[in-house]
């Protein structure tokens, strides 16, 4: 229960409506879906919220979060001022006293100076899941700190990386399931969260229109409840069925052979030879350098029409060449060769249905049957659109080949120690289908299709990190060799979360999750003050919740705190607050303005880019300033480069101006819609100091068509390539060939084997970066399972986030904790009643790493191999401002608690985490269960003590009420 209680109804429905009345436009963000919504207002106040009709992402639809952003925007839980932690008070006491924004300011100015002036690394700035990381990464960069990251190691990145480096592109932001032309629809693991209410209306209207929808997952829960078929499957097994897939689509031949051989690298010929070139692609010295997976266009193929080798771009593709998929040759050196298809084709001739069947759960037949149907719908029930197109070696064609089989896959795929070679499986069985930017396939959202490897170099230099001097490159990016890795000399990290390390190479979004821990160890340094936004890392955003709340408030043999500054950023009493020694009062979204930019995250459909803004709709509440404020301040106090004149002077007022004046490149800035002094210009041209005013009249959205030509096959559209490197959203305008095989990943491999002559990994490293850097994609089983008793801990268990709460910030709104205040573990019968466990029973859910105690729901919706709970609904007693006794603490619980942090390796200790990329595994946990005893309390364990409320919550409840009915306190 809140601790406000009140008997006047909040809404007379006959009474007179009186007070002036007027609708707003903005941008939801009550989830990271980013609806369009109208906030209606009386007198200046929040009345209702409902969707958009004229917003091209989600039409006016809206979802149960979206309409209740109501109660966020009164939320009793919501921090009103900036508080500084009392001198001599411990951490997580709660003894906090309130301070004006001048005084905190000039506490971090004058810490931020001296870090800056001395030793920048020592500042580190990580946040959760904050929309602007181009602000974000911008101002680490310029702080001159590498010690950047959002939270994309801990949430997706395998999804991100695993197909960006296959395809160029990714799920959800990035692209997404063509559903206006797809015949069959495979979604695997997948909860209902990622981009919810456009793939509502889409899958409303695929199955109104006959298409057949496959849901493969452990758990049928959200989108997999219409779907005409559910497919059980065993966490962090996806990877063998998409083996056993490829290997029943190229034994049955039902694959895209001409798609490969012009659009993909799989004729390209890979050296089989040992030796430092072993397993590179052969490469033509006259078209460029060896390559380093930045110089695609230089490889060779063999032609079956002349019989001899050729240059596989551009000359392979010519009409009247056929390129080999299959065989073995010999190059006139005497070199070994064989295309990287007929590598995959020997790869997956052992991954048969049945070796598949033993691992997923999912018997062989029904295997080949999905590869039959994925086959056959792909190539038998293809069509054209009447589209016309030119490639990027000029030919034309009249016709644009549909491929109708669309995939969606997010979380349940990436959230594994397998992950990334998992997602790397799905995007070849994807392109030997050949639906990649095809109608009815996999479609892209401008600014993707990037580069394979995208031209975004992750900072990589120490000796680049200078007192009061900007890194010369962005702290976080894609490496293309080892070369690239943020190392010094001898392999040591240059990171504190050791990302881009030897450890976990392409952690393309860093590791948050590494952050506190390697801090509190001072691996490979110690840091001085965590500026943490938006993140609740001391609950339900973190591994090992107990642990790393005692490292938050660990102490060196001085006394000194381990983290010696820890400043928190959030607009409400999360439990991460009570760590701070600083706290910043944020903004809720109707608050403030923000971007979603083309230079970070866009809202962009398939037919072309859209970005889309934010606008305060109601002034700030007390104190409450946005983050983004807070950081242009403290840039321009600390006189960032790219934030201060030439005399000394500020170059931006306020953030709604750096928004409008800041240029990427001349021409580019974060917002593309009416530019130019007039605002006459879009995509690219001169600022215009109209621009938050004419996104504001146009429903806070500017939307561009692409030409019907350039919709399609954008890897390769010669118009379209040229027109995104001159819009400034690509660096080249050369094709994108799809990497089959990922002579980047083999770059690492071969160091780790010592046969290539740049730097090579720290001895105990090497088997780890061999065994994981497989040019090809592979299964392997999660890493946990290898460190863990599988006959004690039998079960799955994972989590999903609800569909009506977002991560933790809802259970402050008191219209969403009507929907659930707690959650329980999610058990199918046969399992829980060979545990003597009955339906809504207490019992132990113990791993490996620790054990809790919650209660259990019966349910036939959850294969019996798998448990699973809603992720984040579970709270510590007293955050949020709820009351101790609240549901969420008493009944509600974390699986965090049985997820380890680290796992045993090479005799120390490594992130639980995917070695190639830094995902974090949350999914990879094993349990076992038992009924809880009938003498134990009906009360979830572990508990956290109660933590006090903090001074100047907007919390008491009467000022709540007030506020929410407009009268005066
Ligand atoms: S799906 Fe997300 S962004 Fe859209 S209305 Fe719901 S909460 Fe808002």
């Amino acid at each position: 229960m809140f601790k406000f209680l009140s008997s006047d109804p909040l809404h007379d429905p006959t009474a007179t409506t009186t007070g002036s009345t007027e609708v707003k436009t903005t941008t939801c963000y009550m989830c990271a879906c980013r609806c369009g919504i109208r906030v209606h207002l009386r007198d200046g106040q929040v009345r209702y919220i409902d969707g958009n009709p004229d917003h091209p992402l989600n039409k006016g639809v809206i979802c149960a979060k979206g309409s209740s952003g109501i109660m966020k925007q009164v939320s009793p839980a919501r921090i009103t001022q900036p508080l500084l932690r009392k001198p001599g008070s411990e951490r997580g006491a709660g003894e906090f006293e309130p301070i004006s924004w001048e005084r905190a300011y000039a506490i971090l100015e004058q810490r931020l100076s001296h870090l800056r002036a001395t030793d920048p690394k020592k500042f580190a700035l990580f946040t959760g899941r904050d929309q602007m990381q181009a602000l974000t990464g911008l101002f680490a960069r310029q702080f001159g700190t590498p010690n950047y990251a959002a939270h994309g190691g801990f949430c997706s990145v395998n999804m991100a990386a695993g197909m960006i480096y296959s395809v160029g592109g990714s799920f959800w932001e990035f692209g997404g399931p063509d559903l206006d032309h797809a015949k069959l629809f495979v979604m695997i693991g997948t909860a209902e969260d990622h981009h919810s209410n456009p793939m509502k209306m889409a899958l409303g209207k695929f199955k109104r229109g006959g298409g057949r929808f496959i849901s493969i997952n452990p758990v049928r829960t959200g989108y997999s409840a219409i779907a005409d078929e559910w497919i059980p499957i065993r966490p962090g097994t996806d990877g063998a069925l998409f083996m056993a897939l490829l290997h029943e689509l190229i034994k049955h031949d039902l694959v895209d052979r001409p798609f490969l051989q012009r659009y993909t690298n799989a004729p390209q010929l890979v050296v089989l030879d040992e030796g430092e070139r072993e397993g590179l692609f052969a490469f033509d010295p006259a078209a460029g350098a060896p390559g380093d997976g930045r110089n695609p266009h230089n490889k060779l193929a063999w032609d079956l029409s002349s019989g001899r080798v050729v240059r596989a771009y551009p000359e392979g593709v010519e009409d009247g060449r056929l390129l080999a998929l299959e065989g073995h040759y010999t190059l006139s050196d005497g070199t070994r060769v064989a295309p990287a298809f007929q590598l995959l084709r020997e790869r997956v001739s052992k991954h048969t249905p049945e070796w598949a069947a033993e691992i997923t759960g999912i018997p062989a037949e029904r295997i080949c049957q999905l590869a039959r149907e994925l086959g056959e719908t792909a190539l038998q029930q293809a069509f054209e659109l009447p589209i016309a197109w030119t490639d990027a070696w000029g030919k034309h064609h009249p016709r644009t080949q549909a491929r109708p089989v669309a995939f969606h896959a997010m979380r349940g795929l990436a959230a594994h120690s397998n992950g990334f070679q998992t997602v790397r499986a799905l995007a070849v069985l994807m392109s030997v289908l050949g639906t990649i930017d095809a109608p009815g396939g996999f479609r892209h959202k401008a600014p993707y299709p990037r580069h394979i490897v995208p031209n975004y170099r992750a900072f990589n230099d120490p000796d680049m990190i200078k007192p009061n001097s900007p890194l010369n490159a962005a702290p976080l990016g894609f490496p293309a060799s080892p070369e690239e890795l943020a190392v010094h000399a001898d392999g040591t990290p240059l990171r504190i979360d050791h990302a881009f390390s030897w450890e976990h190479p392409l952690s393309a979004h860093g590791l948050m999750h590494n952050v506190i821990g390697n801090a509190v160890r001072g691996d490979p340094y110690e840091i001085d003050t965590l500026l943490i936004f938006m993140a609740n890392m001391a609950w339900n955003s973190t591994m090992n919740t107990m642990e790393v709340r005692q490292k938050l408030n660990a102490r060196g043999a001085d006394g000194e705190y381990k983290i010696p500054f820890l400043v928190v950023c959030d607009a409400f009493q999360s439990e991460t607050v009570a760590f701070a020694d600083l706290v910043l009062p944020d903004t809720t979204y109707l608050e403030r303005h923000d971007v979603m930019s083309m230079l970070d995250r866009p809202i962009s459909e398939f037919d072309g880019p859209v970005d889309s803004v934010r606008v305060p709709v109601v002034e700030p509440t007390a104190e409450c300033k946005p983050f983004q404020e807070v950081l242009i301040e403290l840039a321009s106090r600390l006189k960032f480069p790219a934030f201060t004149n030439e005399d000394g002077s500020r170059k931006f007022k306020d953030y709604p101006d750096f928004i409008v004046n800041f240029q990427a490149q001349p021409g580019v800035g974060f917002l593309m819609g009416w530019r130019g002094k007039d605002g006459t210009q879009h995509l690219r041209g001169d600022p215009n100091p109209d621009q938050w005013a004419m996104y504001a009249k146009n429903n806070c959205v500017f939307q561009y068509h692409m030409p019907k030509d350039q919709q399609y096959m954008r890897n390769w559209n010669r118009p379209y390539l040229d027109f995104a490197k001159e819009k400034g959203w690509r660096q080249k305008n050369d094709p994108v060939q799809l990497a089959i095989y990922s002579d980047t990943l083999q770059s690492f491999r071969l160091a780790a084997q010592g046969k290539s002559a740049g730097r090579q990994p720290p001895d105990h490293l090497r088997e780890r970066i061999a065994t994981y850097f497989d040019p090809l994609p592979f299964w392997y089983e999660p890493l946990e399972n290898a460190c863990v008793d599988q006959q004690r801990f039998p079960l799955a268990a994972i989590t999903q986030r609800p569909m009506a709460m977002y991560h933790s910030w809802d259970s402050q709104n008191a219209w969403l904790r009507q929907i659930h205040s707690h959650n329980y573990l999610h058990v199918n019968p046969r399992t829980a009643q060979a545990a003597g466990i009955e339906d809504g029973g207490w019992a132990w859910v113990t791993s490996a790493w620790g054990e809790l105690r919650c209660m259990v729901r019966h349910s036939e919706a959850v294969e019996p191999g798998t448990v699973w709970t809603w992720n984040a609904i579970g709270k510590a007693s007293g955050a949020w401002q709820l009351a101790p006794g609240a549901d969420e603490s008493r009944k509600g619980f974390l699986l965090n608690h049985l997820i380890t942090d680290e796992l045993p390796f090479a005799g120390g200790r490594i992130s639980n985490s995917d070695p190639v990329t830094g995902q974090a595994g949350w999914y990879d946990v094993r349990v076992s269960l038992r009924a809880a005893g009938p003498d134990e309390p009906a009360q979830t364990f572990p508990q956290v003590s109660t933590w006090p409320s903090l001074p100047g919550l907007l919390g008491r409840g009467t000022r709540v009420m007030n506020r929410f009915l407009s009268k005066k306190p």
